[in-house]
C-alpha cells in the first residue's frame, strides 16, 4: 500500500503526495479541496475493513486539532459505540491522511440529513442569531442536497441511540442542545451520562 504524506505550499498553489499524486490548485476551487478529495478517494476501500479500535484511533486523530465541540461530538459516538458498527453511519464517514496516518471524520451535514433534522437545525440556527456568513455556509451545504441515501428514523428499538446521534450532530454543529430532552424516555441512563459529559467537555474547553 502506498503511503500518503501530503505536502503543499502556503498560500495554497500546488500539492504533492508521497504516493505520487499531486497537482496545481484548480482555479475557483476552495484551497486544499483536492487534498481532501484525494484523502476520501484513497481511503474509501479501507473504511469498511477497519476494526473498531482502528476506527476509534482514526476518528480521534481527525479532531485532534479541532475545537472542543468537534471532539465532544466524536467522543459521544465512541462512548455510545452503537454507531461505529452501523452500516448507514459507516457510509457517512470520510477518510483522509494526516502525515501518512489514516483519519476518519464524520460528515455531520450528511448525518443531519439522514436524521431528517435539517429543518430543525436551520430553525435553531435562525433563533441562535448565528453570524450571517456562517449561516450562508450551512445553507449552501444543505440546500439542493438530494434526499438522503440512508435514513435514520427515530425507531423504537434504537430510540436512545438515535437521540444520542441527534445530540452529537447538534454539538458538532455548535448548535444549542435542547436540554429538556435529557429527561425524556428516549435517552437511556448511560447515553444521558455521555451527553452530560459532552456538554461538560465543551463548557470546560477540554
Ligand atoms: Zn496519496
Amino acid at each position: 500500500m502506498p503511503s500518503h504524506d501530503v505536502q503543499f505550499d502556503a498560500p495554497f498553489t500546488s500539492w504533492a503526495c508521497s504516493c505520487g499524486e499531486g497537482g496545481e490548485q484548480r482555479p475557483g476551487w476552495p484551497a486544499g479541496y483536492q487534498i481532501v478529495e484525494h484523502g476520501v478517494v484513497t481511503t474509501a476501500p479501507l473504511l469498511p475493513l477497519l476494526r473498531e479500535s482502528q476506527l476509534v484511533t482514526a476518528m480521534r486523530l481527525s479532531v485532534a486539532a479541532s475545537r472542543p465541540h468537534s471532539v465532544a461530538a466524536v467522543e459521544l459516538l465512541i462512548g455510545n459505540g452503537f454507531w461505529l458498527h452501523d452500516r448507514r453511519v459507516r457510509t457517512l464517514l470520510r477518510g483522509g491522511w494526516d502525515a501518512g496516518r489514516l483519519t476518519v471524520r464524520v460528515d455531520w451535514t450528511a448525518v443531519a440529513q439522514a436524521l431528517g433534522v435539517v429543518d430543525e437545525a436551520l430553525r435553531t440556527i435562525k433563533w441562535s442569531q448565528a453570524r450571517p456568513e456562517w449561516m450562508a455556509d450551512v445553507l449552501d451545504a444543505w440546500s439542493g442536497m438530494p434526499d438522503p441515501e440512508t435514513a435514520i428514523p427515530l425507531t423504537e428499538s434504537e430510540a436512545s441511540d438515535v437521540m444520542l446521534l441527534r445530540y452529537a450532530t447538534s454539538i458538532a454543529g455548535g448548535m444549542p442542545v435542547t436540554l429538556s430532552n435529557l429527561g425524556s424516555h428516549h435517552l437511556d441512563p448511560h447515553d444521558r451520562e455521555l451527553v452530560m459529559e459532552a456538554i461538560q467537555r465543551i463548557a470546560t474547553n477540554r
